[in-house]
């Protein structure tokens, strides 16, 4: 390894910047990550060792690649801003073990990627500093297209980290961690400070890790319904789950069959979504399926 200064550092981090003449774009949600202990947390909790693959989304300059370069066996990076191609190309050049792709990671063929670039046996991880005004198609994208992932250690907006994480019965506990967490078990790892960005972003941030699952935790018949079927729960959250669901799925004279319905999958007409475990929406999920309802 050479005497090299991280790419992290503040001071080396500027002096790239400034080298390059590079402008952030607020528009692609560009915070670069200075704090040797932040990026050893992710790094840390990611798992990760020589017999390991790292998927990165968004290098910035490289400051949480190249820690990734130095613990595990290959790194794919994929980056959307052509400027910062050449950067990486050169800040990079001692770890080739790090492939560097240009690109938008929403619009990648990521299975012929994974197929491409990582060993069939290889369990990788995806680790990254989200840009944040994408951080939720990025992850379900990860998660739906089921691709051989052994987990997602990420940096995000702090209140989507606790939505992601939360447990029924709570304000933060709706679709979005009904979606999550049938894919994968999420933890939230730590709060971020703003001071460990240049430029620093305007909300709080937080690391989450999400093991993938091999299988899902409920059986669900459909399971583009069984979305739907949550969205359309938590449609109005003041609402009662039984007023949320008539309205989606019933004509004016449907209360007595949405009625037998919910008492079929021994649920409480009155009960609001929030309330409702994964177990529960599976349940009722699959009830309405066979019933034929869209
Ligand atoms: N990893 C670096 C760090 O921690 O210092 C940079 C993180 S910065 C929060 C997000 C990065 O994602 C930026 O480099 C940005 O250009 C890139 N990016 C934004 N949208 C993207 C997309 N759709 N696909 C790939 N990269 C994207």
């Amino acid at each position: 390894m050479s005497m090299r200064e991280d790419i992290s550092t503040p001071r080396r981090t500027k002096e790239i910047i400034q080298r390059h003449g590079f402008s952030f774009k607020k528009s692609l949600g560009q915070n670069f990550l200075i704090d040797q202990n932040i990026l050893g947390k992710i790094v840390g909790s990611a798992g990760l060792d020589a017999s390991k693959a790292a998927l990165e989304i968004g290098p910035g300059i490289g400051a949480l690649t190249e820690k990734l370069a130095e613990v595990s066996s290959k790194v794919v990076a994929i980056e959307i801003d052509q400027r910062l191609i050449p950067i990486l190309d050169e800040v990079l050049e001692p770890y080739p073990h790090v492939k560097v792709v240009h690109g938008d990671v929403l619009k990648l063929d990521l299975k012929e990627l994974f197929a491409e670039e990582f060993e069939a046996d290889t369990r990788v991880s995806v680790v990254a500093n989200l840009p944040y005004y994408v951080t939720t198609p990025i992850l379900m994208k990860l998660l739906e297209e089921h691709l051989p992932l052994e987990n997602i250690v990420v940096m995000i907006q702090k209140e989507v980290a606790e939505r992601m994480a939360a447990s029924p019965g709570g304000k933060d506990y709706g679709s979005l961690s009904i979606a999550v967490q049938y894919f994968s078990e999420p933890e939230l790892v730590c709060i971020v400070p703003h001071t460990v960005f240049i430029p620093q972003p305007n909300v709080d941030s937080a690391v989450i890790r999400l093991k993938v699952r091999k299988e899902p935790p409920v059986h669900v018949e459909n399971e583009a319904f069984f979305f739907m079927l949550v969205q359309a729960a938590f449609a109005q959250r003041r609402k009662t789950i039984a007023n949320n669901l008539k309205s989606r799925f019933f004509a004016k004279e449907g209360r007595e069959e949405l009625e037998r319905l919910l008492a079929e999958a021994e649920i409480e007409p009155s009960r609001r979504a929030e309330t409702l475990s994964i177990e529960e929406f599976a349940r009722l999920s699959n009830i309405f399926y066979r019933q034929g309802l869209q």
